[in-house]
């Protein structure tokens, strides 16, 4: 029989020992054995820290965008052979997309985020925090990689996303990963990962694979690394509190099972679409992947003269629900992971069902197409109903990690809280209802103890994702018994690898370490007029003192009568009495555009176009006949990569300081924008 192998320490390597057979859910035949003997985890991780991190954390946040980004593309082309395996652990078609191309969907939506960080090897984040009264003493915070490695010890629900929405994350912050998936699908991680090492897209180290059993992982992790968890509660708890996760202090994110409500609104009665919603969605999150989703929906809260309502809708619509051989087209839901879960299922239906009972399905009975119900993990839906959920509290603690809910009524929206949040904390809760005063006080109410709430109505159907879909751009990960962790989330989740360090020093230094020009720090007199320069030779810092200009009062008032602003204070001296103007003021945007008119370079240049403007303040009134001058500092660089091979440019901030020259003083300042033209290559043939 076949082993899988483990990709580490740079090669692919064989476990010393029997192996652990994997089964395959449809046909209960042995797909492969995995094998774990005999791996060194401290060597591993060793060789994570330092040849992975090596170079991953050298590169810019732009280089490890685009480095996710061909990874996707070149997984995408080889799906085909991962759809081939997926079948085998029960999933259909959909239930693959979910995890394959989703968990690809992942790396694209993580590479888009490079465009929030700068264009270097660590982040600059917030605002500089002044420290003095004179300017000269400030702070920042920056966010470097962490010198460690990530280990994902990961589920056996999502072989494939489970695996890339974690290292997307860990590979834009400049870390890498070893991979611990779950025994039972590891074949088709392995699967995956054979195809990440052949493209050579990754530098070395950047991801290693445990295809099985590594009880003794976490004996070497150590300060610097990360550890993220998915899988039960209980394992869980064990690891979260293994001691040198405490005596390390090392981050430890955990996503375990957890109880997901999903709430009908009492406007949402039979006949209206979003009844009609809800039944769908519960149905769907109900079988989509047999239930084995940590975020499907486990307990069904309804108003209580709905409850028959509810039961028999959803039990029409399991009815549809065509079960068996997943690769046959007119088959909906597939088989449990394997018939160890099976077991495992229906031991806590057997413990639900002491006060609940069962509406909907039969433990011993199943019909399937295409495949023998006796070898495969086939278990039909169960739809339970507990009528007394506030004493019956099985409810709420036993989770059936499978195609298992449970129907409880509730009398107003405060029960229908209550009981929501009686879960201890959950991933997901999603309400239905059309009338959002009632949305308002769910959600209000209901998030401290919820990751994610969905809520559903005719206006968004069309374009939900769902209940059940966590998104690389929002948070994954719930409060309590949901394990207290958090994923993904945009930028966020890229955080949870990027050590903050608050850095203190004077403006100069901290423009110097930044990349981002400080206020009050020393300019750096541009040799001819900035605007002259190609994109790669502005550096921050580099700036221009202007000549001067008198704002006269028919300037003003041109002004006013071009723009139509005629706002008392720049067309009517009569009426300033009492207002804060003492004489006929120039328009705010009159300073802006005045400002442009004297730094700007008239010429032909590499500055492209003027590409916006970001802050802006006006910080006292400007009169005719005052004087003014204008910085222009380059504030920061933007590197972007947009397919414009004629005219590659990056995106230049600069600082715009507007002084009075007979004071000195700063009047107004602006961060516009300009789109820089890249150096072209010449080519001489
Ligand atoms: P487990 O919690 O047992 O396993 C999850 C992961 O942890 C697997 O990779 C497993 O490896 C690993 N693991 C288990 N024990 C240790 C240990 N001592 N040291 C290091 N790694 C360890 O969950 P299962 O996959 O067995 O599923 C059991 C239940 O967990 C389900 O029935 C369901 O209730 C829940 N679950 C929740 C999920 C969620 O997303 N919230 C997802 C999947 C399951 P190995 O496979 O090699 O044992």
């Amino acid at each position: 029989m076949k082993k899988i192998q483990n990709y580490v320490n740079g090669k692919w390597t064989e476990g010393t020992g029997e192996g652990v057979p994997m089964f395959d859910a449809i046909t209960g035949e042995v797909v492969a054995l995995s094998d774990t003997q005999g791996l060194d985890f401290g060597e591993i991780l060793h060789y994570g820290r330092t040849k992975g991190s090596e170079k991953l954390r050298k590169m810019t946040f732009q280089e490890r965008g685009n480095m996710l980004k061909s990874l996707a593309l070149y997984l995408m082309k080889k799906k085909a052979a991962f759809y081939e395996l997926s079948y085998r652990t029960g999933a259909t078609k959909v239930d693959s997309w979910i995890d394959i191309e989703g968990g690809f969907g992942n790396l694209f939506a993580n590479a888009s985020l490079r465009k929030l960080f700068p264009n270097q090897s660590y982040h600059v984040e917030g605002d500089a925090i002044d420290l003095s009264r004179g300017g000269r003493f400030m702070a920042h915070h920056i966010m470097v990689p962490k010198k460690g490695v990530a280990v994902h010890i990961n589920a056996f629900n999502f072989p494939v996303w489970g695996m890339l929405e974690k290292c997307a994350t860990n590979w834009m912050a400049g870390v890498p990963a070893v991979v611990k998936p779950a025994t039972n699908t590891s074949f088709l991680t392995e699967a995956v990962v054979r195809e990440i090492i052949a493209s050579g897209i990754l530098p070395e180290g950047a991801l290693q694979l445990i295809t099985g059993s590594a009880r003794t992982i976490l004996d070497t992790v150590e300060s610097q690394d990360v550890v993220t968890f998915t899988g039960s509660a209980t394992t869980g708890r064990l690891l979260k509190s293994h001691k040198r996760i405490i005596d390390e202090s090392v981050p430890f994110n955990m996503e375990a099972d957890s109880l997901n409500a999903s709430v009908l609104g009492e406007d949402a009665i039979p006949g209206t679409p979003e009844f009609d919603l809800f039944i769908k969605e519960v149905r769907n999150e109900m079988t989509v992947k047999c239930g084995q989703k940590c975020t499907a929906i486990r307990r069904i809260i309804v108003p209580q003269n709905l409850v028959e309502d509810v039961q028999i809708a959803l039990g029409k619509a399991l009815s549809k629900v065509t079960i068996g051989d997943p690769r046959l087209k007119e088959v909906r839901m597939g088989a449990l992971v394997s018939k160890d879960q099976v077991t495992e299922v229906r031991e806590r239906v057997q413990e639900l069902s002491k006060t609940a009972s069962i509406v909907y399905g039969d433990l011993d009975k199943i019909e399937t197409i295409g495949a023998d119900a006796k070898k495969g993990a086939f278990l039909s839906p169960i739809l339970l109903r507990e009528d007394h959920p506030f004493t019956n509290l099985a409810v709420h603690e036993t989770e059936a990690f499978g195609p298992v809910s449970t129907i409880m009524p509730y009398k107003n929206l405060d029960e229908a809280i209550t009981l929501a949040q009686m879960g201890k904390g959950s991933l997901v809760s999603s309400i239905a209802t059309y009338d959002n005063k009632v949305a308002k006080d769910y959600v209000v109410n209901a998030a401290s103890h919820h990751g994610r709430i969905l809520v559903i109505n005719r206006d968004m159907a069309k374009e939900s994702t769902g209940h059940g879909s966590p998104l690389p751009n929002l948070v994954h990960g719930g409060p309590g018994r949901a394990g207290g962790g958090e994923e993904m989330g945009g930028m966020r989740g890229i955080k949870h690898y990027l050590q903050r360090t608050a850095i203190q020093g004077s403006p100069t230094t901290l423009t110097e370490i930044t990349g981002i020009y400080q206020q009050n720090a020393e300019y750096k007199e541009a040799e001819q007029h900035p605007f002259k320069y190609h994109w790669e030779d502005i550096k921050a810092g580099m700036s221009l003192k202007t000549h001067n200009r008198t704002l006269t009062d028919s300037d003003i008032i041109n002004f006013a009568n071009l723009t139509w602003d005629h706002f008392y204070a720049h067309t009517d001296t009569t009426s300033l009495d009492g207002s804060i103007f003492e004489k006929r003021t120039a328009h705010g945007y009159f300073i802006i555009a005045a400002a442009a008119g004297l730094f700007v370079y008239p010429n032909k240049g590499p500055v492209a176009a003027n590409y916006g403007l970001e802050e802006c303040r006006f910080l006292r009134p400007l009169y005719h006949n005052d004087t003014i001058y204008v910085r222009l500092t380059c504030k920061q660089k933007i590197d972007r990569d947009v397919a414009s091979a004629e005219h590659p440019s990056g995106i230049v901030k600069w600082y715009v300081e507007v002084f009075d020259a007979l004071t000195d003083e700063m009047v107004a300042f602006a961060t516009i924008l300009t789109m820089v033209e890249k150096k072209q290559e010449v080519f001489v043939e």
